[in-house]
């Protein structure tokens, strides 16, 4: 196997701290199977993207010495084959348009919750559209056990999720004509030969319909790595939104070095004094701690 990984930024504002963290991990860990590192821009959630983020998040990951193998992706010139891929999904009978609105899956999800059951999508749409026009496509998810989708995180362990329960039929073409993340990711990775997915634990509820999504469009299932988030002092996911401030391009080494400690690398007071020497030490610890794992 030839390793491919990939770091896959949505460009809604600078690299803060947090999302330095995914981009080491995932560089660090290519780094230490001699595998292939990527870059995706995931700008093809339009309302979210900022101008100028993407150029801005690529300048800082070279100026932290994080140098790609391949010129970057770029979701948004990819969009025919999010086409495709839905078309492919369609001519199987795996999705269906939905009618529902937010309040109307709301009101029945609250409805649902006062009988005890779970939160995940009713499967209204399922037999039709009920007269009401179509805002979204869904992906029909299996029934009962059959929904059960198990993987082996390489960093948190085995995880299990029923996407019938916990999740529903889930969108992949958004009512606002917005591509959604879980079809693009799926596909990019595919087309990208990605091996090894590393990032953060917050994706981690995506994963279980990732993979079952790769079931359905025929493509292998990569290896995955969930890291700790960073959080905020409210102990909350530290994001563009709540404040994250940009890192300082000037001292790469620094944030370098809070990140390899976030992710538990100890390294000796020699891997702080240059570049080259952090990423040999910090490679050389990743690799140790992994092997550890196994
Ligand atoms: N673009 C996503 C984010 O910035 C990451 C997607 C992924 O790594 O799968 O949160």
């Amino acid at each position: 196997m030839t390793y491919r990984g990939r770091f896959a930024p949505s460009p809604t504002g600078p690299l803060h701290f947090g999302s330095l963290v995914s981009a080491l991990a995932s560089w660090l860990d290519a780094r230490a199977h001699d595998g292939a590192w990527l870059v995706r821009v995931e700008d093809i959630d339009g309302p979210r993207t900022v101008p100028g983020a993407a150029e801005d998040i690529l300048a800082t990951l070279e100026r932290f010495g994080m140098h790609a193998d391949a010129p970057p992706v770029w979701q948004s010139r990819r969009i025919a084959r999010y086409q495709e891929a839905l078309n492919q999904l369609k001519a199987a009978g795996l999705i269906y348009p939905c009618g529902c609105t937010r309040k109307e899956i709301a009101d029945s999800l609250l409805n649902a919750h006062a009988r005890n059951t779970t939160l995940a999508y009713p499967g209204t749409c399922r037999s039709g559209l009920h007269g009401k026009p179509a805002r979204a496509w869904r992906l029909r998810v299996p029934d009962g056990d059959a929904a059960a989708i198990t993987f082996e995180d390489r960093w948190q362990g085995k995880q299990t999720q029923n996407l019938a329960t916990e999740v529903g039929d889930f969108v992949l073409r958004r009512a606002d004509d917005q591509w959604a993340y879980q079809l693009a990711v799926v596909v990019d990775d595919a087309d990208a030969d990605i091996t090894h997915i590393v990032r953060g634990a917050d994706l981690m509820d995506s994963t279980a319909r990732q993979i079952y999504l790769q079931r359905c469009l025929g493509v292998s299932t990569p290896e995955y790595l969930h890291v700790p988030v960073v959080m905020n002092e409210q102990g909350e996911k530290l994001s563009k939104q709540n404040g994250a401030t940009a890192l300082d391009n000037d001292n790469p080494l620094e944030a370098l070095s809070a990140a390899a400690r976030h992710l538990g690398l100890e390294l000796d007071g020699t891997a702080h004094a240059t570049l080259e020497g952090f990423y040999a030490a910090a490679t050389a610890a990743w690799a140790a701690r992994m092997s550890a794992r196994i």
